[in-house]
């Protein structure tokens, strides 16, 4: 079991990669295998899909969950799941290490309230119009000693963008609140090519590493494919990103900074 403060280091930035949604066996083996050999230890392996439309795919389920759990014993990474309803959380046992819950449920308390009463780390991302306060109160549902920060974007009404990152708020919980936090530039670009630049912005805001979605053949997706990365292009970032983690070692900001 991953204890949070295990997956940070002063040296690497907490990478989290993996597809938008687990979609075949095939598909996650042959990606798994790649981002293990970039010396990626966390894994997204998303069985259930929160999407805003009813008729959009929804997730494969716990149909893959042995395979998951094949990936995870021979590569030895840290498994990340979004977990959509409280049952779920039982489903899948000892295969996931870390739980995630999404944009849309961070203000769903009866779900926080059943993470509150696990013990593994959960990725609380923030809601499409949330403040950092009730960011930070639904933190407080779960147990804020266990919980990641996830800035994932929010709503500003700028039509030319999905999201807007809100680079502020990961310095607000970072500093003020002294909470671990990652950024999402996948979900708050929603365009694959403003991916690279985004989450080199989060790092060298100070964050303490970013999830970025990455496919091995982003236009056959079945979500989200306009924003998924290619392992190719996941690679250069990578070398970038820990490279500049190494200017910054997630402190947001420094006390000569703040004077
Ligand atoms: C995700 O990370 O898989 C996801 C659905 O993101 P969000 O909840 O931020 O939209
Ligand atoms: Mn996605």
């Amino acid at each position: 079991m991953a204890e949070r403060e295990d997956l940070f280091s002063k040296d690497e930035p907490l990478i989290i990669a993996g597809p938008c949604a687990v979609e075949s066996e095939e598909q996650m083996w042959s990606l798994a295998l790649k981002l293990r050999k970039m010396d990626v230890r966390v894994l997204r392996a998303m069985f259930w899909k929160p999407r805003s439309s009813p008729e959009s795919f929804q997730g494969v389920g716990r149909v893959l969950l042995p395979c998951i759990e094949e990936i995870k014993r021979k590569t030895g990474m840290h498994i990340v799941t979004e977990i959509v309803d409280g049952e779920q959380i039982n489903e899948v046992g000892d295969v996931v290490d870390i739980y995630q819950v999404g944009a849309r449920n961070m203000q769903n308390y009866e779900l926080l309230k059943k993470l509150g009463m696990t013990s593994k780390p959960v990725i609380l991302k923030r809601g499409l119009i949330a403040t950092t306060e009730e960011w930070m109160n639904s933190a407080k549902y779960i147990g804020e000693d266990r919980v990641i920060l996830c800035e994932r974007g929010i709503r500003t009404g700028a039509d030319s963008m999905r999201f807007t990152l809100d680079l502020n708020s990961l310095l607000v919980v970072k500093n003020d609140h002294g909470m671990p936090v990652i950024g999402d530039p996948s979900h708050s670009a929603g365009r694959s090519d403003m991916v690279p630049h985004l989450a080199k912005a989060i790092i060298a805001c100070g964050a303490d590493g970013v999830t970025i979605e990455v496919h091995e053949n982003p236009e056959i997706a079945l979500c989200d494919s306009k924003q998924q990365i290619t392992p190719e292009r996941f690679g250069v970032l990578l070398q970038d990103l820990r490279q500049l983690y190494t200017l910054t070692s997630g402190t947001a900001m420094t006390e000569e900074l703040v004077a």
